[in-house]
């Protein structure tokens, strides 16, 4: 069997072309698949019924299962979604003012360990597939209509440089086959850098947020074991370096824990890491979960932080904790 939904333009093209079909029904198919979000080739009624019969002995389009949905109080939606082996994926939708941003895994589990990810202490189990990321997004637009999804941004479970390929190839049929703009589109790291060099020079261009988290090496080391790899001076170099496009911006992450890297000298070497970089920062303050050996600070202290950026000369913004409740904030997603 073909999962039509695995292949990319180019590869439908060339298998439709090997069954003797017209060009003209590559078009209609990504439509249907795509646009219209068929479940089954049978749903696909602009094909003849005796084409239908004859794709469905041989192709099939694939499908994530829906385990559960949950809605938490602030609007946050998080669905837990069934894959074919048996495995399970998180993906989580943000409403804000305008926008309705969907946070898509691109890995389950993740292998980079961050000592205060959820995700991270489940260890990694596997690379998602390009068509199982993409298939996140049409999932959700499936289930929330009439409303649509704006933004993505590759923040769900996993470390999307880890997984490139498929990630690329992910959010290239988001933006021509869904018709989600590129500028609407984010990639997450916590800090891999080959990967952000790999990344600029992919198409479409999407934009980039990096999870810095710290601003000492001793800190962000203890935090994320990526940072012994590629510690803060060769990070914010790779950032330095990043190619953007003009008025376009690098996100930075900031997870802001009591005690630890929230003082008023942690804001002035933050102001000082992002100098010369276009870029502006998220502020989260810490999502706790049971048995986290870290705390969230103060709401007071949050705003000083984040006053202390603003008088830096550097946009920040905290980040409600969205889906607290239903642990579909950042971090806590382990595909349970
Ligand atoms: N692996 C990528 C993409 C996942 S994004 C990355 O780390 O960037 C997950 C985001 O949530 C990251 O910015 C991470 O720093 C943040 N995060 C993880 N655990 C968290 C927690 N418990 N509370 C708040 N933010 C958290
Ligand atoms: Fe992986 Fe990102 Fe969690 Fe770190 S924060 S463990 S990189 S998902």
């Amino acid at each position: 069997m073909i999962n039509l939904k695995a292949l990319s333009e180019e590869e439908l093209t060339g298998f439709l072309l090997s069954l003797d079909l017209p060009a003209f029904r590559v078009k209609q198919l990504l439509y249907w698949i795509y646009e219209k979000r068929a479940l089954h080739i049978q749903d696909i009624t602009e094909l003849s019924k005796a084409l239908r019969e004859r794709l469905s002995k041989i192709a099939c389009i694939s499908n994530l299962k829906l385990l559960d949905r949950r809605v938490s109080i602030d609007g946050t939606e998080k669905f837990l979604f069934g894959l074919e082996d048996g495995e399970a994926i998180e993906a989580v939708l943000i409403p804000d003012d305008d926008r309705l941003t969907l946070c898509v895994s691109s890995q389950i589990g993740c292998a980079m360990g961050c000592r205060f990810c959820l995700t991270g202490k489940m260890g990694f189990i596997r690379n998602l597939q390009a068509h199982e990321i993409v298939d996140q997004v049409i999932a959700v637009q499936r289930l929330i209509e009439p409303r649509t999804t704006t933004n993505i941004v590759f923040m769900g479970m996993g470390e999307p440089m880890n997984n490139l390929d498929n990630v690329s190839h992910a959010f290239k049929r988001m933006n021509s086959l869904l018709k989600i703009s590129r500028r609407r589109i984010t990639v997450s790291t916590s800090g891999v850098i080959p990967g952000m060099k790999r990344l600029a020079g992919l198409t479409p261009a999407v934009n980039l947020a990096v999870s810095l988290n710290a601003t000492t090496d001793d800190v962000r080391g203890y935090i994320m074991p990526v940072n012994r790899r590629y510690p803060v001076r060769t990070l914010m170099r790779a950032c330095r370096e990043y190619p953007l496009e003009p008025r376009r911006r690098i996100t930075f992450e900031y997870i802001l824990f009591e005690g630890l890297n929230d003082s008023s000298g942690d804001a002035e070497r933050l102001v000082r890491l992002l100098r010369g970089i276009p870029s502006k920062i998220n502020l989260i303050p810490f999502n706790p979960y049971e048995g986290a050996e870290f705390r969230r600070p103060r709401e007071e202290r949050v705003q000083f932080f984040r006053s202390l950026l603003q008088s830096g000369g550097i946009t920040a913004m905290v980040r409600k904790s969205k889906g607290l409740d239903i642990l579909a904030a950042c971090g806590q997603l382990r595909g349970a």
